[in-house]
């Protein structure tokens, strides 16, 4: 079996984009992304697709190295070895501020445990599924303090 060189081993891009700007562009060698069905794993040479993002991580893997991000829905598009990532609110997992995150989640806990018509229970659920995410992504174990996952 003849094996690659690293200058010919295929690979991804991965790029977030955000109404801020561009969060992340770099290789990876898999993404794992959650759909709004499912989480959907993408190696290099898949063939093109579009997809609707739920409220999830993104996961990019590179070598050992693992960098993971909050994303709040939106659409992937991945065409050749190309994948971009249009979001309204996403974050690289160390800029996330987990304290701020947890207070989110009691807030709409607290919003949704109200018996009142003022509350606005898709807003609370919405606040709520945003906290859980960034919780999520910020649970990941850091190595190095770079995000990767053991
Ligand atoms: P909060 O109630 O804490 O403001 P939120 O869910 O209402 O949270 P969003 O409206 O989703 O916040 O986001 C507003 C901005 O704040 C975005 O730029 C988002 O990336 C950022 N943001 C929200 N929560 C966090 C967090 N825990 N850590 C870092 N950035 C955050």
């Amino acid at each position: 079996m003849t094996r690659m060189s690293e200058s010919e081993k295929s690979a991804l891009t991965l790029k977030i984009v955000t109404p801020l700007g561009v969060l992340f562009e770099g290789a990876a060698d898999m993404i794992i992304m959650r759909a709004q069905d499912g989480d959907i794993g993408v190696l290099p040479d898949h063939e093109p697709f579009t997809a609707a993002l739920g409220y999830g991580v993104v996961r990019a893997f590179a070598d050992d190295d693992e960098t993971v991000f909050s994303v709040l829905g939106g659409l992937a598009e991945v065409s050749e070895d190309h994948v971009v990532v249009l979001s309204d609110a996403a974050e690289r997992q160390d800029q996330i501020d987990a304290d701020r995150a947890l207070a989110a989640k009691e807030r709409a806990e607290a919003m949704l445990r109200q018996q009142s018509d003022a509350v606005d229970i898709k807003k609370a659920s919405l606040a709520l599924r945003r906290a859980l995410v960034r919780i999520e992504a910020s649970s990941y174990p850091l190595i190095g303090g770079r995000g990767m996952r053991k």
